[in-house]
Protein backbone atom coordinates (compact mmCIF):
# COMPACT_ATOMS: atom_id res chain seq x y z
CA UNK A 1 0.00 0.00 0.00
CA UNK A 2 1.12 3.54 -0.98
CA UNK A 3 2.07 5.44 2.39
CA UNK A 4 3.32 8.84 3.16
CA UNK A 5 6.02 9.33 6.12
CA UNK A 6 7.49 11.92 7.87
CA UNK A 7 11.07 12.16 7.54
CA UNK A 8 13.34 14.74 9.36
CA UNK A 9 17.08 14.66 9.24
CA UNK A 10 18.37 16.35 12.47
CA UNK A 11 20.09 19.25 13.56
CA UNK A 12 23.37 17.07 13.75
CA UNK A 13 22.86 15.52 9.85
CA UNK A 14 22.62 19.39 9.12
CA UNK A 15 25.86 20.46 10.55
CA UNK A 16 27.76 17.38 9.29
CA UNK A 17 26.95 18.03 5.96
CA UNK A 18 25.24 14.37 5.62
CA UNK A 19 22.12 15.46 3.55
CA UNK A 20 23.21 15.01 -0.05
CA UNK A 21 24.11 11.31 1.24
CA UNK A 22 21.69 10.49 3.32
CA UNK A 23 18.93 12.00 0.07
CA UNK A 24 20.58 10.23 -2.14
CA UNK A 25 19.78 6.79 -0.27
CA UNK A 26 15.54 7.20 -0.54
CA UNK A 27 16.32 8.59 -4.26
CA UNK A 28 18.48 5.21 -4.92
CA UNK A 29 16.10 3.06 -3.18
CA UNK A 30 12.55 3.93 -5.31
CA UNK A 31 11.39 6.07 -2.78
CA UNK A 32 9.27 9.26 -4.15
CA UNK A 33 10.13 12.91 -1.98
CA UNK A 34 6.71 14.67 -2.02
CA UNK A 35 7.79 17.57 0.22
CA UNK A 36 10.96 19.08 1.71
CA UNK A 37 12.06 21.90 3.62
CA UNK A 38 14.78 23.09 5.88
CA UNK A 39 13.56 24.51 9.03
CA UNK A 40 14.40 25.79 12.28
CA UNK A 41 12.00 24.02 14.35
CA UNK A 42 10.00 26.23 17.73
CA UNK A 43 10.49 24.84 21.21
CA UNK A 44 6.85 24.74 21.04
CA UNK A 45 7.01 22.31 17.80
CA UNK A 46 9.39 19.71 19.30
CA UNK A 47 7.91 19.12 22.46
CA UNK A 48 4.59 18.73 20.30
CA UNK A 49 6.14 16.50 18.06
CA UNK A 50 7.77 14.60 20.89
CA UNK A 51 4.95 14.67 23.32
CA UNK A 52 5.02 11.32 23.81
CA UNK A 53 8.22 11.21 25.47
CA UNK A 54 7.56 14.40 27.89
CA UNK A 55 7.74 12.37 31.17
CA UNK A 56 10.63 10.38 30.07
CA UNK A 57 13.94 11.21 31.30
CA UNK A 58 16.47 12.61 28.17
CA UNK A 59 12.84 15.01 27.28
CA UNK A 60 14.69 18.41 27.62
CA UNK A 61 18.20 16.91 26.19
CA UNK A 62 15.81 15.68 23.08
CA UNK A 63 14.23 19.27 22.95
CA UNK A 64 17.43 21.60 23.08
CA UNK A 65 19.09 18.70 20.49
CA UNK A 66 16.19 19.06 17.96
CA UNK A 67 15.73 23.30 18.21
CA UNK A 68 19.72 23.33 18.49
CA UNK A 69 19.99 24.30 14.46
CA UNK A 70 18.12 23.68 11.27
CA UNK A 71 16.74 20.52 10.18
CA UNK A 72 15.46 18.88 7.46
CA UNK A 73 11.81 17.93 6.80
CA UNK A 74 10.31 16.14 4.55
CA UNK A 75 7.43 13.95 3.15
CA UNK A 76 8.68 10.53 1.28
CA UNK A 77 6.02 8.39 0.02
CA UNK A 78 6.25 4.16 -1.69
CA UNK A 79 4.83 1.12 -0.78
CA UNK A 80 5.38 0.35 2.82
CA UNK A 81 7.59 3.21 3.17
CA UNK A 82 6.63 4.00 6.72
CA UNK A 83 8.15 0.53 7.81
CA UNK A 84 11.07 0.66 5.24
CA UNK A 85 11.89 3.85 6.10
CA UNK A 86 12.56 2.52 9.95
CA UNK A 87 14.38 -0.30 8.42
CA UNK A 88 16.96 2.07 6.46
CA UNK A 89 16.74 4.39 9.15
CA UNK A 90 17.82 1.49 11.91
CA UNK A 91 17.47 1.10 15.86
CA UNK A 92 17.15 4.32 18.23
CA UNK A 93 20.24 3.97 19.92
CA UNK A 94 23.17 4.26 16.70
CA UNK A 95 25.38 1.64 18.67
CA UNK A 96 22.91 -0.81 18.05
CA UNK A 97 21.91 0.26 14.75
CA UNK A 98 22.94 -2.73 12.13
CA UNK A 99 25.91 -1.12 10.00
CA UNK A 100 24.53 -0.49 6.36
CA UNK A 101 21.27 1.32 8.18
CA UNK A 102 21.65 5.55 8.46
CA UNK A 103 22.19 5.67 12.06
CA UNK A 104 24.33 2.37 11.88
CA UNK A 105 26.25 4.43 9.21
CA UNK A 106 26.72 7.55 10.56
CA UNK A 107 25.88 7.86 14.29
CA UNK A 108 27.55 6.60 17.85
CA UNK A 109 24.73 8.40 20.68
CA UNK A 110 21.35 7.99 20.99
CA UNK A 111 21.29 11.30 21.59
CA UNK A 112 22.76 12.55 18.38
CA UNK A 113 21.18 9.84 16.06
CA UNK A 114 21.02 12.10 12.98
CA UNK A 115 17.64 10.98 11.34
CA UNK A 116 13.66 10.92 12.70
CA UNK A 117 11.28 8.89 11.01
CA UNK A 118 7.52 8.48 11.56
CA UNK A 119 7.03 4.55 13.36
CA UNK A 120 3.18 4.11 12.69
CA UNK A 121 0.67 5.19 9.75
CA UNK A 122 -1.37 7.28 12.69
CA UNK A 123 2.06 8.74 13.75
CA UNK A 124 3.06 9.76 10.18
CA UNK A 125 -0.15 11.73 9.90
CA UNK A 126 0.22 13.63 12.50
CA UNK A 127 3.64 14.74 12.03
CA UNK A 128 3.44 15.30 8.91
CA UNK A 129 0.38 18.00 9.75
CA UNK A 130 2.32 19.27 12.20
CA UNK A 131 5.59 19.98 9.87
CA UNK A 132 3.44 20.69 6.37
CA UNK A 133 0.08 22.65 4.84
CA UNK A 134 -1.42 20.49 2.33
CA UNK A 135 0.10 23.17 -0.31
CA UNK A 136 3.56 22.38 0.28
CA UNK A 137 2.67 18.12 -0.39
CA UNK A 138 3.37 18.26 -4.28
CA UNK A 139 1.76 15.41 -6.07
CA UNK A 140 3.90 14.62 -9.53
CA UNK A 141 4.55 11.19 -11.17
CA UNK A 142 7.85 9.27 -11.47
CA UNK A 143 8.26 8.35 -14.81
CA UNK A 144 10.65 5.22 -13.56
CA UNK A 145 7.82 3.83 -11.46
CA UNK A 146 7.43 0.93 -13.63
CA UNK A 147 10.45 -0.20 -13.24
CA UNK A 148 10.34 -0.06 -9.64
CA UNK A 149 6.63 -1.35 -9.12
CA UNK A 150 5.39 -4.46 -10.70
CA UNK A 151 1.88 -2.75 -10.57
CA UNK A 152 1.15 0.79 -9.78
N1 LIG B 1 16.19 9.65 22.75
C1 LIG B 1 17.22 10.01 23.60
N2 LIG B 1 17.54 9.16 24.64
C2 LIG B 1 16.88 8.00 24.85
C3 LIG B 1 15.83 7.64 23.98
C4 LIG B 1 15.52 8.49 22.93
O1 LIG B 1 17.84 11.06 23.43
O2 LIG B 1 17.21 7.27 25.80
C5 LIG B 1 15.85 10.56 21.63
C6 LIG B 1 16.44 10.11 20.29
O3 LIG B 1 16.80 11.28 19.56
C7 LIG B 1 15.27 9.41 19.65
C8 LIG B 1 14.10 10.26 20.12
O4 LIG B 1 14.45 10.60 21.47
O5 LIG B 1 15.39 9.37 18.25
C9 LIG B 1 12.76 9.62 20.09
O6 LIG B 1 12.82 8.38 20.76
P1 LIG B 1 12.06 7.10 20.19
O7 LIG B 1 12.11 6.06 21.27
O8 LIG B 1 10.71 7.52 19.67
O9 LIG B 1 13.03 6.60 19.03
P2 LIG B 1 12.95 6.69 17.42
O10 LIG B 1 11.53 6.46 17.01
O11 LIG B 1 13.47 8.05 17.03
O12 LIG B 1 13.89 5.59 16.97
Amino acid sequence: MMEKSFVMMKPDAVARRLMGKILTRFEEKGLQLKAIKLMTISEDLAKEHYGEHSEKPFFNDLVDYIISGPVLAMVIEGDDAISLIRKMVGATNPQEAELGTIRGDYGIQTGRNIIHASDAPESAEREIGLFFNEDEIVDYDMVDNTWIYEEL
